[in-house]
């Protein structure tokens, strides 16, 4: 039987034993399960048992790609990793794109599940269907772009491309990173730690087996049609500035994060906005396999305190805010060279610059002082403080190793009313995206899984901004961003299922989606059939992203995460100062009443938020136990 899309191979590494073996499940399979999210969380359900240390060897760690990597069109090329976090004890999944998925898919497999433990430090190679471990003892302790060098150099192939667990993985951050090119990550919940944990330093590969499209003169016109209609799409402002684009639109309506979430409105926005990088310290635009939206940036800064070299690419709208409004910090060449130090020792920009921003916020507060930080003056502004912050954090080194372990954990241990001050759902740092402004993105940062996430639903503008693309998903009642009813839990949810099918089919939220993107959800589903010839509808789409969403909600059932855990942070009943959401502040209230109809919605239970039986059923996971 002719396979497209994918290769049907899915490699296990045995590290206890330094053993590979080759997985062949059948179409049924990977029709189910698909790649990316789901897949990495049937492995995990299967082979984790409960209550597994997430940094011993029982953590099952998957590296997804899906039927859909390395084909010829937009926004796929990109892998998902899946295992139990170390920095939340819930689920952990994290999406990254880049040069690596692609070549990983060439290079003949459709997923990489690590069991176990290696007796010593290891790098898997993988060529054209051929995979094997190899001594990595001499690349632990050095950075991801030493790593790169030294990997390129002894393999004699200058393209190969590398997933690695930088510094930060080996000493056991919490959020620590993996990284590819040096400058893209799967950065959140930490799966860097993971891989390290496991004495996993790298993954390098190399390959030219590309898998068949099923219809390769529709998938070109598919393709052709995007890279003709971007210029006047809405996914156009993206490509020319990046994520980095929305900046000055966020802090307009007040929904930039500043100084810890005191405030949504930040005086020195137009200073670390997409705009003002373009005008200075842009080098260039850079871009993921076959993409045509060339959203990513390239930086150099070569003179001052603070340098930035264009190998580690530029920093991402989440980065701008985190280590810039967050921290009440508007020195771009200073967050260029945190981005950096993140790339370099592999750490999740989102959680450090949130993690330091809240001490920041402690050391204001005067909760924590000079004696907590060794000397260091950690005022918000300081953005020598903040950059010396990121390396001690990265090698766990003073003050740095208590805020390794993330705000919660570090105001559980310091005590004295940090705790009223951190910014986390489920252990994970919130984005820079504001509820305040977007009402149902609270609810979901709130019931996410995996803790708050800006990319696991449809922000609330789209809903009254697309409603010809909100249709194809079932949406047709469309609400102001602000309101919160019962219209917009189901906008919340019913997007949610597209957003969670898309980080199974693992392409580009920036390409692909029911809003603003380049493809609707329609032609999201069309690809879907053209590369694989499966007869796929929007319908079917969203039930793959229903079903991952289950999975996840069992996974953390099973962990002890239920409706006690689906909860904001106390900071966000508090009202904020400044800027257009002066003296906002969400109701407790209301985002309960809307997690409870969320719940029935969803088929969960409303005692417990635990996925019901004949919710399980429904999707064919009778195996899962709740
Ligand atoms: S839109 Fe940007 S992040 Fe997405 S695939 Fe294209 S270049 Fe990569």
């Amino acid at each position: 039987m002719t396979l497209y899309g994918y290769h049907g191979r899915i490699l296990h590494a045995y590290l206890d034993d330094l053993r590979l073996e080759v997985e062949t499940p059948d179409e049924a399979f990977y029709r189910t399960y698909v790649g990316g999210s789901a897949l990495g969380m049937y492995y995990l359900l299967r082979d984790t048992p409960a209550n597994a240390d997430p940094l011993g060897p029982e953590n099952t760690l998957t590296l997804a790609l899906s039927v859909l990597t390395g084909a010829p069109i937009s926004g796929q090329s990109r892998m998902t990793a899946v295992a139990k976090s170390p920095l939340t004890g819930a689920v952990g999944d994290s999406q990254g794109g880049g040069f690596f998925p692609a070549e990983l898919k060439f290079a003949g497999f459709d997923a990489i599940v690590l069991h176990g433990r290696a007796p010593h430090p290891v790098y898997l190679w993988i060529k054209d269907g051929q995979a094997e471990l190899l001594p990595a003892g001499h690349l632990w302790g050095k950075t991801t772009d030493a790593v790169e060098d030294i990997l390129k150099e002894e393999l004699g192939d200058p393209k190969i491309e590398v997933l690695q667990a930088g510094i930060a993985g080996e000493n056991g951050v919490r959020y620590a990173a993996l990284i590819s090119m040096v400058n893209r990550a799967n950065g959140r919940t930490g799966m860097g730690a993971v891989m390290a944990s496991k004495n996993l330093k790298a993954v390098a590969v190399r390959g030219k087996n590309r898998p068949k499209v099923f219809d390769s003169k529709g998938l070109n016109a598919l393709a052709k049609w995007g890279a003709k209609e971007f210029p006047e799409s809405d996914a156009y402002g993206t490509g020319v500035l990046g994520t980095a684009e929305i900046v000055l639109s966020q802090n307009a309506v007040g929904g930039l994060p500043t100084r810890n979430w005191a405030s949504g409105a930040y005086e020195g926005h137009e200073a670390i906005s997409g705009h003002r990088m373009q005008e200075t310290i842009l080098l260039e635009r850079d871009t993921c396999y076959a993409c045509t939206v060339r959203c990513k940036r390239v930086v150099q800064v070569t003179e001052g305190p603070f340098t930035a070299d264009p190998r580690f690419g530029g920093p991402e709208y989440e980065t701008l805010s985190t280590f810039g409004s967050y921290c009440g910090i508007d020195d771009l060449a200073a967050i260029a060279h945190a981005n950096q130090l993140c790339g370099q020792y592999g750490i999740d920009t989102i959680s450090c610059g949130a993690t330091i921003a809240w001490a920041m916020d402690c050391f204001k507060q005067g909760l924590i002082t000079t004696e907590d930080t060794g000397g260091i003056d950690l005022r918000f502004g300081n953005a020598a403080a903040m950059v010396q912050m990121v390396e001690l954090i990265a090698r766990r080194e003073g003050f740095g190793d208590l805020l390794a372990d993330g705000s919660e954990a570090a105001a559980q241990r310091i005590g004295r009313g940090t705790e009223e001050l951190v910014v986390a759902v489920k252990k994970l740092e919130m984005p820079a995206h504001m509820p305040h402004v977007k009402r149902s993105l609270g609810l979901i940062y709130a019931v996410n899984p995996f803790g708050a996430d800006h990319q696991s639903s449809e922000h609330d503008p789209g809903y009254r901004a697309y409603p010809d693309r909100m249709a194809q998903i079932g949406l047709t009642n469309p609400q102001r961003s602000k309101e919160m009813n019962e219209a917009k839990v189901e906008f919340a949810l019913r997007s949610q299922y597209v957003y969670s099918a898309m980080d199974t089919f693992n392409v580009c939220q920036f390409v692909f989606g029911p809003a603003w993107q380049l493809y609707d959800t329609a032609q999201m589903a069309e690809a879907i059939r053209l590369i694989t010839g499966w007869d796929m509808t929007v319908d079917e789409l969203m039930r793959v992203g229903q079903r991952r969403l289950n999975m996840m909600r069992a996974f953390n059932a099973r962990e002890g995460f239920g409706k006690a855990q689906d909860t904001l942070p106390k900071k966000m009943f508090k009202a904020l100062a400044g800027g257009r959401t002066d003296g906002m502040a969400l109701s407790r209230e209301e985002m309960e009443t809307a997690r409870d109809q969320y719940y029935a919605m969803a088929g969960w239970d409303g005692e417990t938020g635990y996925p019901t039986c004949e919710t399980l059923d429904s999707l064919g996971l009778d195996w899962i136990e709740v």
